[in-house]
């Protein structure tokens, strides 16, 4: 059965932790994507389960199997990196075929193996160009149909779409992931670009300075973080994270100061449970319902900087204590420079976070 499981598993560079108790399970057919900012510990985390650097403790299983002791070729994955190597001297058809090499196929099977995965990877009609007659998609098709033309314990990606344009990337995206789906094997998939998480991966495991922060489908990470980082991290613009004061909770409301004014708010019946503390509220841009007249329950805000972005409209306003709120709304909606807002937030998008960070949760 192809898994892929790690257990407490932690790097030292020296002093410095890399990776700290990691703990992840990938089922087959599971496509987990590890997401994070730069030098947060992914890469060093796929590197680990491919046997490429060592673990300082902690286990990797694959297949459930014990692998720590083994070198890379003897885990029996399948890894496609950010600059893969295709062989230049060799034929689309060949490079497809090079890891079939030392399987023992007779050449009938090695090639109806590489016209299946050609097929698959949209490359059957350009087989006999060489890699310097193809195109950057193509290119990063061959990657990936090199990996998936031998059957492997799992796979690993390590950002596989970054040297694409931005279009290009839009439609591997999709591509990829349809390919994997059928695939039925556990794959990991390092990337920084949270938009490639959210379309390719069934789980997203989001890590920040060596640790793994949530794990959860991208619909949960998006619609539940776990805590301030995860908020502000997934979903673009980014969630507005704003100081409160919570002063009490009855019938499903929280009394708050935000932004220095009294504001009643529908919050999730965990809020109950804190007493009158400090508080994070982090609303979505989106998640406003913009007035132009005052209103009971909003927050007022001026409207100082006015970018479009097509469909919608980004307003970046600022409160009467001085603190900037991100607001969309749809580009019908007109709004200008200076004019004074009153921003309702949508209970249901509304998170409460303690002092710890935490979000509060039933
Ligand atoms: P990026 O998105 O920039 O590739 P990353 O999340 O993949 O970042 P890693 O490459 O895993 O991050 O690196 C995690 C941390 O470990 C970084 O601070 C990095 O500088 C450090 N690091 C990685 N490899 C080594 C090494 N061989 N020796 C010392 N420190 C290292």
């Amino acid at each position: 059965m192809s898994t892929i499981e790690i257990k407490k598993l932690t790097k030292q560079f020296g002093a410095f932790t890399a990776v700290r108790d990691a703990d992840l399970r990938v089922d087959a057919g599971e496509v987990v994507c590890l997401l994070g900012p730069s030098g947060c510990g992914k890469t060093t985390t796929l590197r680990m389960i491919a046997g490429l650097e060592r673990a300082t403790s902690g286990d990797v299983v694959i297949a459930g199997q014990r692998m720590n002791e083994l070198p890379p070729q003897k885990r029996d994955i399948a890894m496609v990196f950010q600059f893969y190597a295709l062989y230049p001297a060799l034929s689309v058809g060949q490079n497809i075929s090079m890891p079939l090499h030392y399987e023992g196929l007779s050449k009938a099977d090695a090639d109806a193996r590489v016209m299946r995965v050609a097929k698959i990877m949209h490359l059957d009609t350009v087989l006999d160009r060489m890699p310097n007659q193809i195109s950057e998609g193509e290119k990063q098709r061959l990657a990936v149909a090199r990996a998936i033309v031998r059957d492997p314990n799992c796979f690993l990606f390590d950002e596989p779409l970054s040297r694409l344009d931005v279009e290009l990337r839009h439609s591997m995206r999709g591509q990829i992931k349809e390919v994997l789906t059928g695939l039925s094997k556990a794959t990991v998939i390092v990337t920084h670009d949270q938009l490639e998480a959210l379309t390719m991966a069934s789980r997203i495991a989001i890590m920040k300075d060596g640790l793994i922060e949530q794990v959860g489908t991208p619909h949960d990470v998006f619609a539940k973080p776990s805590n301030v980082f995860v908020a502000s991290f997934i979903g673009t613009p980014q969630m507005n994270l704003v100081e409160g004061i919570l002063k009490s909770f009855t019938d499903g409301k929280a009394s708050v100061v935000v932004a220095g004014q009294d504001l009643t708010i529908g919050a999730d019946p965990a809020v109950s449970r804190l007493r009158p503390s400090k508080v994070t509220i982090g609303i979505r841009p989106r998640a406003f319902v913009v007035s132009q007249d005052r209103a009971r329950d909003t927050i007022a805000a001026q409207a100082e900087l006015i970018e479009p972005m097509g469909a919608e409209t980004l307003i970046h306003a600022r409160t009467t204590d001085g603190g900037d709120i991100r607001v969309v709304v749809p580009r019908e909606k007109r709004v200008r420079v200076g004019e004074s807002l009153h921003l309702r937030p949508d209970v249901r998008q509304t998170h409460f976070f303690g002092e710890d960070g935490r979000a509060v949760r039933a």
